[in-house]
């Protein structure tokens, strides 16, 4: 490790409109932990940090749809969203909050300070106006098209489609998110950050400095936002939900929500170091403090751009070393969307999968969208999870405490002399936590819990090969030889994975009542820092070949993993289907109006009602049935093409409308004396236009 043992790592603020779901987890939260878990495990003191975004418009938008104030809506998705963390094992030292006082006062002080040192620029610009809502359209409150890749639902402060960020007059065609009236300009005060001031500033430091440790996804958008040129950027809006602007004449107006959100990260960080009584200001403001800020790839021009041009103007603060933003995860190849309810929501996950964390960190990571965009299958899920999961980490740690136990009562065996393999196996080990250590140093997360994989995988090759179950009639002393090395390798694997699979890395200590459980490093890190390198078991792991002792006693054998049955997995798709059709009814726009008809057009077709008595399919044809209906004026024969929607019992006795004057026409040389209206409901299935008012009887004419 470098000298620097001061960390300051972030985790973008999840915006309080929704709860989270596996892309955010997948992109944001699990690789932020692992390098947080990591850390601590090498004695550096990590302030990990994070807390709900809850203002700027979206949340506005929807308090107003439901009819709630905006404090309800972030109350109730904070409340789910800090609770989804908590279940993923993901191990911040505070969950703070934007509209938390602590919030509130740094976020006003901080652009006083600007504002009193004259960073910003004032300017009366014409912005967008809602006449019919009487209010300035900034940000999500305008929908247009993209002025860069002419994507035609652009929001006002970002494309979505291609991710630029612009100013909500940039927009071409635009129009209201509330009332959908086309806005008009009107004059409005606003402070500006002369972004264009910075940018022989941002050059020199990012595409200079960091042209070779930030991501080349990271360093390429950034680059691609200097090169086009920088332009002074509003920070404060027309609106009454957010920090209102700490400065006389500024009524009505509030910080514009990217300016708040980032300075939550140092909130919380106040938040904790008040409750550990600590001092906050080294994590932000001493030089060697190594502030590291985890992101999608949505949030790059805020991280990169905005917010260190603002911590550059404030003076005292550090600038981020690093921003290891990912790319989107997909869901079964399509966009994850909260709107669309496409996603698989982690509160929803924990109820079908409980006990079941791990594994879905596991998958995350394995296809972590570190370098493109990468897809969420649950077939992947399920085949990582059995041939994986439990085929190879599960079952060699298995087989290792059930024959431990089996032999020596659960005491570790002394070994004997060590083969040739055995000695190549134990140096094999100990090279396992430098490489580990260093791709999350390199922030390949992938490529880490990759690595991991293959120290169970040297695990289980080791006892296959060696077969102590077989040696065991004829070598017992051989057995202890290798019942020992598998041990170290067991106790390896507890604490390799544990910035990985926490929940299973402390069952496994407890298993083998081995090292510092993973709660207990939690804990120990909202202050204490490890002193003696002794305790340090990662490091341990390169430089002993004991790490469980001759005679120790572990526990017993409990599944690690458990298989997922291939049910388990059709049952999520179903739900995704289902998803996808709903989807598809919503979006479904109604047919265009025919031609006008007249009255006496309309009166010259007799409709009915009628009853079905009869019903039997047309043979040789399966898309017929032949139905006897029952119209008040007769009982007829209508050949009606709803074969593969019904069963012919189950529509005997059913009420229809008939169109009863139709020309007679033969279908299949059965002539068809009428029609029976039908529609599609949601799942684009048939159904009877029916009366569905009691008592109507056959006959009734339809007017
Ligand atoms: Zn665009």
């Amino acid at each position: 490790m470098e000298s620097s043992n001061r960390y300051t790592i972030t985790a973008a603020l999840p915006y309080t409109n929704g709860p989270i779901h596996i892309g955010h987890l997948a992109g944001v939260y699990v690789p932020a932990d692992i390098y947080a878990r990591f850390l601590r495990m090498q004695g550096q003191d990590v302030a990990f940090v994070c807390g709900s975004d809850e203002h700027g418009v979206p949340i506005t938008i929807k308090a107003k749809k439901e009819g709630v104030t905006p404090q309800d809506v972030v109350d109730k998705y904070h409340k789910i969203i800090k609770k989804s963390f908590e279940d993923f094992g993901i191990s911040f030292n505070n969950y703070s909050r934007t509209s938390a006082k602590v919030h509130h006062k740094t976020a006003s002080e901080f652009f006083k300070k600007l504002y009193d040192t004259g960073k910003f620029t004032e300017e009366s610009t014409q912005q967008l106006y809602d006449e019919q809502a009487q209010q300035f359209l900034a940000d999500r409150f305008v929908v247009g098209t993209c002025p860069k890749c002419g994507y035609e639902e652009s929001y006002g402060d970002q494309c979505e489609k291609c991710g630029t960020s612009h100013n909500a007059t940039d927009l071409i065609n635009p129009k209201s998110a509330i009332t959908g009236a086309t806005p008009v300009l009107k004059e409005t005060r606003h402070w500006f950050l002369p972004l264009d001031q910075y940018e022989g500033w941002l050059k020199e430091w990012i595409l200079e400095g960091h042209k070779k440790d930030w991501k080349p996804n990271v360093y390429g958008q950034v680059k691609s936002w200097i090169d086009d040129g920088l332009r002074p950027r509003a920070v404060t809006r027309d609106l009454d939900w957010g920090i209102p602007v700490p400065v006389e004449g500024a009524e009505g107006k509030v910080l514009y929500v990217w300016f708040d959100a980032p300075i939550g990260y140092i909130s919380s960080t106040k938040e904790w170091a008040e409750k550990t009584g600590k001092d906050w200001e080294p994590y932000w403001k001493d030089e060697n403090t190594k502030l590291v800020h985890f992101i999608g790839k949505d949030n790059i021009v805020f991280h990169c751009i905005i917010f260190p041009a603002m911590l550059k103007a404030e003076g005292s603060y550090v600038l981020p070393e690093n921003v290891p933003a990912n790319e989107f995860l997909n869901l079964e190849g399509k966009k994850l969307s909260t709107s669309k309810n496409w996603a698989v929501w982690l509160h929803e996950y924990l109820e079908e999968f409980p006990g079941q964390q791990d594994v879905l960190r596991y998958v995350l990571t394995a296809n972590a969208p570190e370098t493109k965009d990468n897809d969420f299958t649950w077939k992947d899920f399920q085949a990582r999870n059995n041939n994986e999961l439990v085929a190879i980490f599960g079952n060699f740690i298995n087989r290792v405490v059930v024959l431990t136990n089996k032999y020596y009562d659960g005491i570790v065996p002394e070994p004997g002399n060590y083969t040739e393999i055995d000695e190549q196996v134990l140096a094999e080990l100990r090279a396992y936590p430098a490489v580990i250590a260093s791709s999350i140093e390199r922030y390949r997360f992938r490529e880490a819990q990759a690595e991991l994989m293959n120290v169970a995988r040297l695990g289980n090759k080791y006892l296959a090969d060696e077969e102590p179950w077989k040696l065991i009639k004829t070598d017992e002393e051989r057995v202890k030889t290798i019942m020992y090395v598998a041990l170290q390798i067991a106790s390896a694997l507890a604490t390799l994975s544990e910035p990985f699979l926490p929940f299973t890395a402390e069952k496994l200590k407890n298993m083998l009542d081995y090292g510092k459980s993973s709660s207990e490093a939690v804990i120990s890190t909202s202050g204490v820092v490890l002193e003696d390198s002794e305790e340090n078991e990662w490091e341990q792991i390169g430089q002993r070949t004991e790490l469980l002792p001759a005679g120790h006693e572990i526990g017993k054998a409990e599944l690690l993993f458990s298989k997922i049955e291939d049910e388990q997995i059709q049952k999520q798709l179903e739900k995704l289907e289902a998803t996808k059709t709903a989807n598809e009814a919503e979006n479904k726009k109604a047919e265009p109006q025919k031609e006008i008809t007249t009255f006496e057009d309309f009166t010259k077709m007799d409709l009915r009602v009628g009853t079905i008595v009869e019903a039997e399919k047309m043979p040789k044809a399966n898309k017929l049935l032949v139905l006897k209906v029952d119209t008040g004026i007769d009982v007829r024969t209508i050949v009606s093409g709803i074969a593969q929607s019904f069963k012919p019992e189950e529509i005997i006795g059913k009420k229809v409308t008939v169109l009863v004057n139709l020309a007679p026409r033969k279908l299949r040389g059965v002539e068809s004396e009428g029609m029976i209206l039908m529609t599609e409901n949601k799942e684009g299935k048939l159904v009877f236009v029916n009366p569905d008012e009691e008592g109507v009887k056959e006959g009734t004419v339809i007017s």
